[in-house]
Order: structure tokens, then sequence, then C-alpha cells
């Protein structure tokens, strides 16, 4: 356990918020060419926690030179154990800095600090951890006889796991020989500049990693820049979308992880009371700001009352408040926009008649809050049965065979994930068999371990991060 125990609630004394940053390029801090300052704010009190930079294409082209000048003179060249070296030293110094890192990235994102602490942090140094320990092994791995680095890799996040997704892009990025150039969403800057810090600290050569803050426009830019050799983005499928088109006809490849709709399906056979939490975690975890969420509960006929009673009952222990505060399930929604996208939402879906439940939940008076919220009679015609939320909405469809699970849980053009809950062996693996989806999980959800590819079918995006598949995207053979 590398965390201390800490008293509740968390202390925002313990992170060094600086009043203002600039962006992270050649190893240093420089200003930006153009004048876009914006402030990141905690969205469970909209105060302001720092300012910020929106770096221009002008801004975007130093950085790419710095990684391409990096890339050239150093990092490709660097034999594979001396990058491990550093990707080592990196993941000891999150573990060693998790604790503030935790509590950044739930004052940024709005998450709840037992789960910045206990799943986002342990997994961002492990990506760190096992992604080094392939850096001296590509070689003789299967990749063929001489796997090369692809260049310099510009990389798009967004904010729903800032560290974490930034792990696994950067992880791989660099233990494959690549130089990086990151862009963070513009609602959660704060932890890939403090990983800036990290990279700092860890002596890592100049230009090696450079992270540059902004908004859609800083991210086309950087996508676009006509230097880069590698795409890799995570964010919506229509992002994705422009994305791959600009990459059309140019020398860059590209990975995309995108958006899902994913379906928790609950047999009559199933243990219930587990269920239970598998759904109420595969919704409700980071407010549902989750790609692979269980957006939609398909449960078996035979059991739609009984489970729905108990997951009521669970749903009204859940506790919403102060993302800092360790018994807090339900922390803030990211920003004001992703609170009306939820709202639009779930108003359609009370208007093409399904029902809307909640329980008892006090919001507090001032920041973005969402209650758990739960939606029956739902048809697979409604907007709430097809549209990502991201929020902590779920929608309630029912089956009476396998065949019809199967049919109704690959009715959605995504295909992230999938969870199935029977005590059946050979029913898990019929079903996962047949689910169209990146990833299937049986009796369980939301797991994730960076030994693992992750990644989705049809307009979920392709390619996949994590494990040693995660390798193949930033490889030539
Ligand atoms: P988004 O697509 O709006 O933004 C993602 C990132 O792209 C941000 O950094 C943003 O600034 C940048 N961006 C916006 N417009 C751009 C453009 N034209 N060119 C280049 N970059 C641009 O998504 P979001 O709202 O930040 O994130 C939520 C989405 O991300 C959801 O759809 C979710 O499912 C998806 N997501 C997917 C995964 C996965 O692994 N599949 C993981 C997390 C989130």
């Amino acid at each position: 356990d590398i965390f201390e125990y800490a008293p509740a609630p968390e202390s925002r004394d313990v992170v060094d918020i600086r009043p203002s940053y600039g962006l992270f390029v050649n190893g240093e801090w420089i200003d930006s060419l153009g004048d876009e300052r914006h402030k990141t704010i905690n969205p469970a009190t909209e105060e302001a926690l720092a300012e910020f930079t929106y770096a221009s294409p002008a801004d975007v082209d130093r950085a790419v030179a710095a990684a391409r000048k990096a890339y050239d003179s150093v990092w490709s060249r660097m034999p594979g154990r001396e990058r491990a070296k550093y990707l080592f030293r990196i993941a000891r110094i999150i573990q060693e800095r998790a604790r503030e890192l935790a509590v950044l990235e739930s004052l940024d994102n709005g998450k709840p600090i037992r789960e910045s602490r206990d799943v986002d942090l342990p997994l961002v140094a492990a990506h760190f951890f096992y992604y080094a320990g392939w850096a001296d092994k590509l070689r003789y791995a299967g990749f063929g006889e001489e796997p090369r680095p692809l260049g310099v890799a510009a990389q798009v996040i967004p904010w729903n796991f800032p560290l974490l997704m930034l792990a696994w892009k950067i992880a791989p990025a660099l233990a494959c020989g690549n130089t990086v150039v990151l862009k963070p969403a513009e609602t959660t800057p704060l932890t890939a500049l403090a990983f800036a810090e990290i990279c700092r600290q860890a002596d890592l050569p100049p230009g090696v990693v450079n992270i540059v803050t902004g908004a859609g426009e800083t991210g086309q830019a950087l996508a676009g820049h006509q230097d880069v050799d590698k795409v890799a983005f995570t964010g919506s499928t229509e992002v994705g979308r422009l994305i791959a088109r600009s990459v059309a006809g140019t020398r860059k490849k590209v990975t995309l992880e995108l958006g899902g709709k994913a379906a928790n399906i609950v047999f009559d056979d199933a243990a219930l009371d587990q269920a239970v939490e598998g759904i109420v975690n595969g919704i409700f975890f980071n407010q549902g700001h989750v790609c692979c969420a269980g957006s939609r509960l398909l449960v078996q006929e035979s059991v739609q009352e009984e489970l729905l009673d108990s997951l009521k009952r669970r749903l009204g222990t859940l506790r919403l408040g102060d993302p800092l505060d360790k018994n807090t399930d339900i922390g803030a929604i990211n920003s004001a926009a992703q609170l009306d996208r939820i709202r639009t939402l779930s108003d359609a879906g009370e208007r093409e008649g399904a029902e809307r439940w909640s329980p008892p939940c006090p919001i507090p008076d001032k920041g973005f809050w969402f209650p758990p919220t739960l939606f029956t009679g739902v048809a697979q015609s409604h907007s709430i049965a097809r549209e990502e939320i991201f929020g902590p909405v779920l929608s309630v469809l029912t089956f009476r065979t396998p065949a019809e699970a199967v049919e109704k849980a690959n009715n959605t053009p995504y295909g992230l994930s999938a969870g199935v809950w029977t005590e059946k062996g050979s029913r898990i693996l019929w079903m996962a068999d047949r689910l169209r989806a990146g990833v299937v999980w049986a009796n369980t959800f939301n797991r994730f371990d960076p030994t693992s590819p992750f990644g989705g079918y049809k307009e979920s995006g392709y390619g996949r991060e994590g494990g040693r598949h995660g390798l193949e995207a930033y490889l030539d053979v």
C-alpha cells in the first residue's frame, strides 16, 4: 500500500498549485507566443484554481520541433535499457507523489478522492512500471527483427481520467523510443502540468516530453502538424472523425479511443447482490464520465423487479458531495457544459416516455452536480438508450433469452465494452464470443490493468492501448 493514512477530508494544502502556468517545451517552462489565457476551475466549488495558456499554432511548432530534435539526437538512439531507467524513475516519483497528485486530480476534475487515490494513481504508476519493463525487450518479443519507433507522437486526451490517459499515452510511446507532444483537456490541465515537473525531476532529456495546454484549436494544430508521425487521440467520436479525416493521405499513423454505450447484462442466475455492486460501479464510478461505462442495464425479465428493488436501495446509500471527503461516492460533474449535456439528454429521456428515478439526494449550492439517476421503461429507440450521456445516468432495458440480450447489446454504433453477470461459465463464453465489444467483463465491471489491451470495435475507435498490443501502436516493424 503506497498511501499513508490521511484523515478525512483530504487537504488541499498537500498540493502546490501555481497561480499561472506556461507551456512545457524542451524541458523548460515557456510563455505562449499567443495571448490566450484561461482559468481552470474546481467544479465542486466553481473557484478558479490556476491560469494557463491556450497554445497557438506557433507554440505547437516549437513543441514539435523540440520533440523532433530530442527524437533524432537522443531518445531514438538510446538503448532500451537506458530508456527503461527513466521510465522506472518516473513511475517511482509518481508513487512518491501519489497523494499530492490524487488531491490535484480531484480538485481539477471533481472525482472522489477515494477513486483518484485508490484507482487512478495506482494505475498511473502501474502503467509506467509495466512499459518501463518493455523498453529493453522489444527486439526479441516478436515484433519483427528490428522494431523501430515511429518518431514524434501527437497525443490528445480528454478530461475524465486526466493523468491516467496521459500515462496510457506517454508510457508506451516513450518505451518504444518515440518522443511526445501531449495536449491535456482544457478543463483538466493541472496533473499534466505537474507531470511536466516530474519529467524534470526524473532528469528526462529535454524535448522527450512536451506538454502544450489548450482547447480544440490547439489539438487541431497538433494533430494536423506536418512534422508529426503519429496521432493518438482519446475523446469523442465526433472529434475522432475529424482527426481521422485530417490524417488521411498523410504519413501519420493514428489510434483512436472514442465513445461507448456499454451494456451490462444480468441473467436470472447471477449473484444479484454482486451484480448490484457491479452495476453501481459500472455507471456511477467517476460520475459516469467513463468511456466504457455500463450505461445500459440489460436485465432478464424474470429478475427485473428484484434487481431494481435492491439497486434502488443501494443508490439510496450513495453519498454525493465534496470530492476531497473520503466518504464521497459521487463527486462533481467536470464542467458546466457537461452538466448541460447530461441534463438535456435526461430531459429527452423523460419526454420520450421513460420513467425517471433518483434517490433523495441533497445537492450542494455551489458547483456542478447531478444525482444518480435511473430510467426504466426504456425502449431501444429512445435517445437515452442510444446516445452516450457520459454522466451518472443508467437506462434499464429487459430481455428474455441470451440471443435477445446479444442482439440488444450489439444494437449500438459503439463497441467498447460489455458486462455479463451469470453463474454459468459456458454462458459467459457464449456471450463473449458474440458481443461486439473490445472488452467483455464477466461478473465484474470497469476493471483495468496495464497488461490488458483496451480499445473499441466499430465507432468506438481503432487501435489498442495497454499490454503488448499497446506497443504495436508506437512501432514500425
Ligand atoms: P472531446 O473529443 O471533446 O475532447 C477530447 C480532447 O480533444 C480534448 O483535449 C479537446 O481539447 C480535444 N479536441 C477537441 N476538438 C478537437 C479537434 N478538432 N482536433 C483535435 N483535438 C480536439 O471529448 P471530451 O468531451 O473531452 O471527452 C469525452 C469523450 O471521450 C467521450 O465521448 C468518451 O467516451 C471519450 N473517451 C474515450 C475513452 C476511450 O478509451 N475510448 C476514454 C476516455 C474518454
